[in-house]
């Protein structure tokens, strides 16, 4: 009864060893691999949807099921880094909301470096290190 089971886990096993299977990188084709799906779903007439969906889907299989794990590790590296300055960006906003009662941001009005100071010191004088310009900020 269960030897089938085991012989398929067996194979399935020896079929997935050795095999790159999943990282960020798949995981975001995956993703999209998803939307055009249900994209393709509300607008079958939108060829270019069902391109991307077999695109996508050519190349999930191929990293998941690639034997040439280095390759394919250096790939996600630079998805990695590739995507590392959006994920900086939402940082920083998140940070500025949670801060926005205590810190004010500003930017210089000659260059437009950012500045941040704490709230409620009134009007300060502001020299730009960047450009040196001075500048009077209310914070
Ligand atoms: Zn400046």
């Amino acid at each position: 009864m269960t030897k089938w089971k085991d012989r398929l886990e067996k194979s399935l096993r020896k079929f997935f060893q050795g095999r790159y299977g999943m990282d960020a990188l798949n995981k975001c084709i995956f993703f999209g691999l998803l939307v055009t799906t249900i994209l393709g779903q509300i607008y079958p007439r939108v060829w270019i949807l069902s391109l991307l969906n077999f695109l996508l889907t050519l190349a999930f299989f191929y990293r998941a099921l690639s034997k040439d794990l280095n390759k394919r590790y250096l790939e996600n590296q630079k998805f990695l880094e590739s995507i590392k300055p959006v994920g900086k960006r939402t940082g920083q906003v998140k940070t500025r909301i949670k801060n926005r009662k205590t810190t004010s941001y500003f930017k210089c009005p000659q260059c437009k470096t950012e500045f941040k100071a704490p709230k409620g010191l009134g009007k300060i004088k502001v020299t730009c290190k960047n450009c040196g310009h001075k500048f009077i900020q209310k914070t």
